[in-house]
């Protein structure tokens, strides 16, 4: 089938065998389940991990459905809560820092994909990114001209570092439309709600513009990520290991003596104590 043998061929071009044990960062919706689904099917050694946002109902489906994906097929999975790990859930970050929730959401979500899966034992963690995601990320940073973030977009980076497992992205090569196709038909159940922080992400803008694109013209949203790629995300220029250090507060692997994370704890913090909110809600 066509979805498989194209994971199967990514698989293949990044080195990634079923001897090698993966970990499945898996948000509940259709990508992560039906990475983590063909990965089960081409017989890899997996283990999920959900990591829980706090968002209310939105959060509370999401760890349903990847309960529910998990013990239909006999998966072992790791739910991680944001409260827990963190000290704030993401609608109490969120009414700190209003207008940069999203991104905020990104980074947290990183790091401690970064932090679960090497705690865990695993050197390489799997995303659900589809080729819409990674084109519309693309043009983003194109648009922006941050090619420091372009060159990051490449589907496998190396681990720079011990406390970050490298990071591959096998559906990259696979449009949002044949992952929901290839969904339905395998039956996966997937979170329909969406994210109530997400509705007018800016990202949501880009994916457009390369959907009315591909209206008009077929395959210029492929053409326009993998001819870029092509010239620009070399995989050599990838790996800036370079001073790295450990953060002082958590051990994250930082460029600086805090991490980003750590920084922005302290700042969260910071907005609740200031007007005397208590923290522990
Ligand atoms: P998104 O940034 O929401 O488009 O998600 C991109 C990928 O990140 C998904 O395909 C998942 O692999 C992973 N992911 C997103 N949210 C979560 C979550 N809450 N827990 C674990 N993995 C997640
Ligand atoms: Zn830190």
């Amino acid at each position: 089938m066509f979805v498989e043998n194209s994971l199967r061929r990514a698989l293949k071009r990044m080195r990634l065998f079923p001897d090698t044990p993966l970990m499945v960062a898996v948000s509940g919706g259709k990508d992560s389940l039906v990475v983590w689904d063909l990965l089960r099917r081409l017989g890899y050694s997996t283990r999920g991990l959900h990591i829980n946002l706090g968002i209310g109902e939105f959060s509370r489906y999401s760890s349903e459905a990847v309960a529910n994906f998990a013990e239909a097929r006999d998966l072992s999975w790791s739910e991680y809560p944001l409260k827990e790990s963190f000290g704030f859930t993401m609608p109490e970050i969120q009414r700190a820092f209003r207008e940069k929730i999203c991104s905020l959401c990104g980074k947290l979500k990183r790091h401690f994909f970064n932090k679960h899966a090497t705690d865990e034992g695993f050197g390489v963690l799997v995303t659900g990114h589809n080729l819409d995601d990674e084109a519309s990320r693309l043009l983003g940073n194109l648009i922006g001209n941050r090619q420091r973030f372009v060159r990051k977009q490449y589907p496998l980076l190396r681990s720079p570092h011990p406390a970050m497992p490298a990071k591959a992205k096998p559906l990259f090569r696979l449009e949002d439309e044949e992952i929901g196709i290839y969904a339905t038909l395998a039956g996966i159940d997937v979170l329909q709600t969406v994210c109530p922080f997400a509705a007018d992400a800016t990202s949501h803008a880009h994916k457009r513009a390369l959907d009315l694109l591909e209206a008009e013209m077929p395959g210029q949203k492929r053409k326009f990520y993998f001819s870029y790629m092509r010239e620009n995300g070399r995989r050599e220029n990838l790996e800036d290991t370079s001073g790295f250090g450990r953060c002082e507060y958590c051990g994250a692997a930082s460029r600086e003596p805090v991490c980003g994370v750590c920084k922005l704890y302290a700042r969260v913090e910071e907005w609740y104590r200031k007007r005397e909110l208590p923290l522990n809600q």
